[in-house]
């Protein structure tokens, strides 16, 4: 069942992997099983379903269907993003050493930092779009290399094939957060990687109404581990929400390119504003890393970031002259949103540090949404010349 769909395209796999019509009645929207446990016919003798944090059907028709879409063998999903994390890391023991990219999701940071810190797990986070900084960064405990790519809001690039390359010969486990790209437009499975992860939250989800996580693995270990921890500490999903996220991965690939054709034209007309002074999407030719985001992604996503040609105050008035763009924190829905890194999603990283890594006051992030194109383009450069 599962090699049969692997051979199908992406698109058709986005609405048919894990998600047969019910057998019972025929209905093709996979059913919301929404119960906490299952009638036995006697003591132990039940139908494989016992209690839902252990098994549910509607969470097993997601599973499956990311699974086939990530390019795996086991799809895993969590009440948040960070839930998908926190389990991830109890793959490792107190003493171990974790190397992570520099510009993670602040989040990523904090619960390594504040939480995972206090039970003996060690980070080191250095620029991973630089392979001789991450071997630098190697020490006897390290067991794992956390990446990100794109970043947030920088959009910076990993060789993830190269990355993988060197936890191979290390025996690291290889963990790509994917949220950025989606799988869609990146398969970290394929290019090496031991464990994708998404906030389904994002691109998954699209429509800014649920929070979720997930994994996709093909090692067997680490999905026996995963799964049992989910069921042991239990972050599992919801019914409704695995059913909600379901129905985001049936548009997963239209949505996907219509965020990229919009951020491409976004960023190139952005790049030519006499009020910005930079433009940053891994799409266009100025990117510094432009030629890797080609070779190992399929698109560049829908992310672009930019500094304007003026102060904190300017981008102030930037986010809040935006019409369509609505002023927000997160990304991927389908609607367009606006944010400044470092008045919000980024304002617990210390101002030098933010400094230093390019995360400066004239920082402006778009999640560029599926409106029209030239409704898009007109709200910014409304936006642009009365700030
Ligand atoms: C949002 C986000 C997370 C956290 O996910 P939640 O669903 O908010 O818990 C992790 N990584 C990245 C890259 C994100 O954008």
């Amino acid at each position: 069942m599962r090699d049969e769909n692997q051979q199908l395209h992406f698109d058709t796999r986005a609405i048919h992997a894990g998600q047969a019509p019910e057998p019972r009645t025929g209905a093709i929207s996979v059913p919301i099983f929404q119960t906490s446990t299952y009638v036995q016919r006697g003591p132990g003798e039940h139908t494989g379903y016992e209690y839902s944090r252990t098994q549910n059907p509607t969470r097993e028709a997601l599973e499956q269907c990311l699974a086939s879409l990530e390019g795996g063998t086991h799809g895993i999903v969590y009440s948040s993003g960070m839930a998908a994390i926190s389990t991830v890391m109890t793959l490792l023991k107190s003493g171990d050493h974790v190397i992570c990219s520099d510009d993670v999701y602040g989040g990523t940071y904090r619960v390594f930092e504040t939480v995972f810190r206090r039970y003996g797990l060690e980070y080191t986070y250095v620029n991973t779009s630089d392979l001789e900084e991450i071997a630098a960064a190697a020490g006897p405990a390290t067991k794992m290399l956390w990446v990100e790519s794109p970043t947030n809001p920088l959009l910076k690039i990993t060789d993830l094939a190269a990355a993988a390359e060197l936890c191979r010969s290390r025996q690291w486990v290889f963990v790509v957060d994917n949220t950025f790209a989606s799988p869609y437009f990146q398969q970290p499975l394929a290019l090496g990687a031991d464990v994708a992860l998404h906030s389904m939250t994002k691109y998954i989800g699209g429509h800014a109404d649920a929070v979720g996580g997930c994994v996709v693995t093909a090692n067997e270990q680490i999905a026996e581990r995963l799964r049992f921890t989910q069921n042991a500490a239990g972050a599992c999903l919801g019914p409704f929400d695995c059913w909600v996220f379901l129905r985001g991965l049936k548009t997963l690939g239209l949505r996907m390119r219509q965020h990229e054709a919009n951020a491409q034209k976004v960023a190139v007309f952005l790049e030519q504003h006499p009020r910005v002074r930079r433009v940053i999407y891994p799409g266009l030719p100025s990117h510094p890393h432009h030629q890797l985001a080609n070779r190992q992604m399929t698109g560049f996503g829908g992310i672009v970031s930019f500094y304007l040609a003026g102060d904190v105050e300017a981008a102030r008035r930037v986010c809040q002259a935006t019409r369509l763009f609505q002023c927000a924190e997160s990304l991927g829905g389908v609607e367009s949103l606006i944010e400044h890194p470092g008045i919000m999603t980024h304002a617990s990283i210390p101002e030098i540090i933010r400094r230093e890594k390019g995360l400066t006051d004239d920082l402006i992030r778009l999640s560029v949404g599926i409106e029209d194109a030239e409704d898009l383009i007109d709200d910014l450069d409304t936006a642009l010349r009365s700030a």
